[in-house]
């Protein structure tokens, strides 16, 4: 299995082997082709089994090769349980776009809301953010998340454990109906399939 043979554009396969990457993983080979499809993916991954580049690749291809509607709005939306993953997601989203044209803004809390202010009314067509700070933004209408495409649930039992279904709830009743939902965690216990039941369409489950 290879990368090229799961779809992917030339500027990501670039990315990909600058990156040093040969090979995907169970997880990337196993989601990528169903995320590029335009399905809703269910996706059983712990940390550690590459489950960022399997969403991020896909979300990225769909990002470059469809047009915007005119105005900047953030197109994608990673939701994550801690800003060091927000962070890492962040760091790892720009490496793989090195040769597209998108761009990706972080969100978290525990820092001043002022940058990350200025960093939305710049434009940004990805964000990638922890759900408490991210409903402080929609409160304080800092945030537009009505061109919102795709939406990625990062390691969404966290989430849970955390307290954040009320933000979640919060979050997705805000985005429009018509969309892509990425949902990875580690297990598909009950309350992450009803998640999955509320708020995706018809997903397709991988498990690696
Ligand atoms: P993650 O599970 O997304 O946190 O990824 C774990 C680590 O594996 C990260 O440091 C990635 O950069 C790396 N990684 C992801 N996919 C691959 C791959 N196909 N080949 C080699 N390393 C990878």
């Amino acid at each position: 299995m290879s990368f090229e043979s799961l779809g992917l554009a030339p500027a990501l396969l670039r990315a990909l082997a600058e990156q040093g990457y040969t090979d995907p993983t169970p997880i990337q080979a196993g989601a990528i082709p169903v995320a590029l499809e335009g399905h809703d993916l269910l996706a059983a991954a712990q940390t550690g089994t590459g489950k960022t580049a399997a969403f991020s690749l896909p979300l990225l291809q769909r990002l470059s090769t469809t047009q915007a509607s005119g105005k900047h709005r953030p197109r994608a939306l990673v939701l994550t349980p801690t800003r060091e993953l927000a962070a890492q997601i962040n760091d790892n989203v720009r490496a793989y776009a090195k040769h597209l044209r998108v761009s990706s803004t972080v969100i978290f809390g525990g820092v001043g809301m002022g940058p990350q202010i200025q960093a939305l009314r710049r434009g940004t067509d990805i964000v990638i953010a922890t759900p408490g700070r991210l409903v402080d933004h929609m409160q304080q209408r800092t945030i537009d998340l009505s061109g919102v495409e795709v939406l990625v649930l990062d390691e969404a039992d966290r989430m849970l454990d955390m307290g954040f279904l009320p933000s979640l709830k919060r979050v997705i009743g805000a985005l429009p109906k018509q969309r892509q939902t990425l949902l990875f965690s580690a297990t598909f216990a009950p309350e992450i399939k009803s998640l999955a039941m509320q708020f995706m369409q018809s997903p397709q489950e991988v498990s690696v």
